[in-house]
This record gives C-alpha cells, structure tokens and sequence, in this order.
C-alpha cells in the first residue's frame, strides 16, 4: 500500500502516479512515480522540458484524467479522481473567454453552468472584478479588452466558484514581456491574499521563483521530479519587482537553470 498523506494542513496528495498515453503508435510513458503533498495555502511552480507531462498531471489532478496508477487524496479524502470542480479550480493553458458573452457573462459561465447563482457567489464575483479593475468593462467583449484584462478575467471566472486550489497551466504564456510581469504579479497577490492552495506550471523560472513557495521540477518524458527547490525570498514589499530583486533569487535561478538544463 503507498502511504498517502492526510494529515490536517494538507490540501492535496499525490501518490506514486504513474500515466501513459495509448495511442495507435504506441505507447507514452508520460509520467512516472510523482509524488508530492501540498500545504494548505502553499504555492507550487512546476517547471520542466516541454512535452514532459505537466499539463497532463494538471488534468489528472482536476479529475479529467484517471492515474493508470497511484493516488490523489484532496483534503485528506481519498479519491482515485478528484473531479469536484467546487474544490478545485482549472485554467487551462488555452482558456479562451467567449467572444458572443460579455465579460460578465464569461466569469459567471461556471456559476451558471453549476446552477450556483447565489446571491453570495454573484457578490463575490462583482467583488473580484472590482479588485482587479475590470469593474467598467463587465458590459464590453473580450476583444475589447487588452491581453492581461482578459487574463484576470479568465482567472475571475476560475475564482468564481471559490474553489480552494487553483491549477493553473502556463497562464502567461499568450502575453507579452511587460503585460506577462504586471499580470503574474497581480495574479500572484490575488492567490496570497485569498489564502489558496495553488499550482502553476510555467516555462519561465523567473516566474516560478518570484511567485512560488516551492518549485518542482520535471525530468523529461517520462517525467519524474528531478529536484525540489523551496523558495525563501528576502523582500521589503511586495511590489511589481521585489521578488526579482530579493538577494537570493539569483542564485535560486542559478541553481534551478542547472538542473533545468540537463533535461532539455
Ligand atoms: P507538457 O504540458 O509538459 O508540455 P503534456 O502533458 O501536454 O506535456 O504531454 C506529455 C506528453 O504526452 C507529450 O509527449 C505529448 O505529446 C503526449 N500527449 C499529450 N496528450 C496526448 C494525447 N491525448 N494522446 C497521446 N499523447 C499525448
Ligand atoms: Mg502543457
């Protein structure tokens, strides 16, 4: 039997997860012996070669795939697939916001789709898109809106449903340099502030290390964590580039890059 921990400040548990790919060409191993917890409120950065299986240990945990082995255990319950979408939350890596609903539309798709129109969750959500500024843009489409207001707005229609962890695959990929530094950096406070238990899987280390309390990263396919990093970063404030300019991230990066490099 694989140990799985359950123990009260543990949000999520995996446990030994094994997944292959069975397609006509064969088989892909994609993923091999993960295993890791996370605390409640911990931030987790993923990283690791393209192909190597992050996206697909994403759907495995939101409970859109099933481990061919190993278990998931989310707050302590057991469950070979962990699909209550209420606990967790999903942005995928190309999720688009519908161009025919407006904004407001968009971040309560999930609350409609969930019959979950409360009173309470509609409150939440007008106070989420005040937050981050979206307030006088609810009525306007999103190709009206710039590419790191569509990103909040994507991540409010994750928050809309309260989950308690948040996945999040590659978030800032589709934006440019300076918008990607604003919009992670506002997402990161949104996380923190609301005391979540999150996942994100990005390319960009920078990111990881000034966003994440841990950083995990993958082997090549089949992907195994090749190294764990916890992150102690040294900052006054928690401004736009603090995190960049702590005294230890350098080295942090240094550190990472290295092993990073040997699987690419
Ligand atoms: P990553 O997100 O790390 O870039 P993925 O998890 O998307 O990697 O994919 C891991 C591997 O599995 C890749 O080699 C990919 O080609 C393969 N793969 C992904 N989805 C499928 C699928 N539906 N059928 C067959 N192979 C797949
Ligand atoms: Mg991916």
């Amino acid at each position: 039997m694989e140990n799985i921990n359950t123990s009260d400040d543990i949000a999520l548990s995996l446990s030994n997860i094994h997944f292959s790919y069975h397609s006509p060409l064969g088989e892909i191993k994609a993923l091999e012996n993960i295993t890791f917890s996370l605390k409640k409120g911990e931030f987790l950065a993923i990283v690791g070669p393209s192909g190597c299986g992050k996206s697909t240990l994403l759907n495995i945990i939101s409970g859109l795939l099933e481990p061919e082995i190993g278990k998931i255990a989310v707050f302590g319950t057991n469950s070979k697939t962990s699909s209550d979408a209420s606990v967790i939350g999903y942005m995928l890596q190309h999720d688009h916001l519908f161009e025919w609903r407006t904004i407001y539309e968009n971040v309560t798709l999930g609350l409609e789709i969930r019959h979950e129109f409360s009173e309470e969750n509609k409150e939440r959500v007008l106070q989420l898109l005040d937050n981050y500024g979206l307030s006088s843009f609810i009525h306007k489409r999103p190709s009206e809106l710039s590419g790191g207001m569509k990103q909040r707005a994507a991540l409010i229609r994750t928050l809309a449903l309260n989950p308690q962890i948040l996945l999040l695959d590659e978030p800032f990929s589709a934006l440019d340099y300076q918008t990607r530094l604003m919009v992670s950096s506002d997402i990161g406070k949104i996380i923190r502030q609301s005391n979540k238990t999150a996942i994100l899987v990005t390319h960009n280390l920078s990111e990881a290390i000034s966003m994440a309390d841990r950083v995990l990263v993958f082997s090549k396919r089949p992907s195994t964590i090749r190294k764990e990093f916890p992150i102690k970063l040294t900052i006054t404030d928690d401004s736009l580039l603090a995190y960049r300019n702590a005294p230890e991230f350098q080295s942090y990066f240094n550190e990472i890059w290295e092993v990073l490099i040997h699987e690419s």
